[in-house]
């Protein structure tokens, strides 16, 4: 018997988070969020087989789609051969240089003038194993974007949007609010996925507002010092805090930005929380 080519599709990895949208309907609305893209650069995270890509394709002025697997990566390239605006890059979006991906290119600027590349759209229905990892990669490049819609696990999402005081809020509440204003687009079931996942997904919008510079704490140190407050969830902050600060130190500290060492840190506004940096700063500088 003659081989036969086989038409059927490739299984899906659960390791790389592989549940494929397979509603067209909540895919026009989750590109629709980016608002218009036609005079943009739109990086895709994870494009799978590729259905926010077609629409994506039709609507930015260029695409970059990154994709890890390989033979997804593939039959992207095939899709997409023909579309000269879209981009396939076979790779982890952990991995990817932004620097010689976005940033300003040698030989375009000239003495005296800066050319600053337009700021880039990000989306993408994010393998839910290394959310965070993304976020905090993307934070770490966000001179490069201006906003992100990213589909998230809804636990993740809420924890994201959380504000201070809820059961909600930590470390990922606090870093995300230091980059970006969040808003909580909408939720989708898990039959709105190819195979089901186990939960909802919801779709957030970040639009990149840097929040260090106006809070005072745009030097190295604030998010390690966040981490530290957020140590253990149930130690108050000063045990939190007492593991880096002498005792004296704190104490002044936390008076001066009139915050009483009881409290948790999840109850603490940035505002609060980059008070108390501040305060701490001269002995920082010491050590
Ligand atoms: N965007 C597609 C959709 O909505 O149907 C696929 C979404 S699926 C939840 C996540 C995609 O991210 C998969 O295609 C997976 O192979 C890819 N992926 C997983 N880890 C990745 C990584 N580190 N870098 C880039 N893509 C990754």
């Amino acid at each position: 018997m003659p081989k036969v080519a086989s038409t059927r599709r490739p299984q899906s990895k659960p390791k790389l988070g592989q549940h494929f949208l397979a509603s067209e309907d909540y895919a026009a609305r989750v590109v629709d969020a980016l608002g218009d893209v036609s005079q943009r650069t739109v990086l895709e995270i994870g494009p799978g087989r590729g259905i926010l890509t077609s629409l994506l394709a039709k609507r930015a002025r260029r695409l970059i789609a990154v994709e890890l697997d390989r033979v997804l990566a593939a039959q992207l390239r095939l899709k997409f051969g023909m579309a000269r605006n879209v981009e396939v890059i076979e790779g982890d979006v952990l991995a990817i240089d932004f620097d010689s991906l976005f940033g300003p290119k040698p030989g375009l600027s000239q003495p005296g003038i800066e050319l600053k590349p337009q700021p880039v759209k990000v989306v993408g229905n994010l393998p839910y194993y290394i959310t965070s990892d993304i976020l905090l990669r993307l934070f770490k490049f966000s001179k490069y974007f201006d906003s992100l819609v990213i589909m998230v696990q809804r636990e993740v999402a809420d924890r994201i949007a959380a504000k201070p005081g809820g059961r909600d809020y930590g470390m990922l509440s606090a870093t995300a609010q230091l980059y970006a204003r969040v808003e909580n687009l909408f939720t989708l079931p898990p039959g709105a996925f190819v195979p089901p996942p186990k939960v909802h997904s919801t779709v957030l919008r970040l639009t990149i507002d840097p929040q260090r510079e106006k809070l005072g704490v745009a030097g190295d140190g604030f998010i390690d010092f966040l981490r530290l407050s957020f140590g253990q969830k149930r130690k108050t902050l000063w045990n939190n805090l007492k593991l880096k600060y002498d005792g004296l130190e704190l104490k002044r500290a936390l008076a001066e930005a009139e915050v009483k060492p009881t409290v948790r840190a999840e109850t603490l506004s940035l505002e609060k929380s980059a008070a108390i940096f501040r305060a701490l700063r001269p002995t920082q500088a010491e050590s």
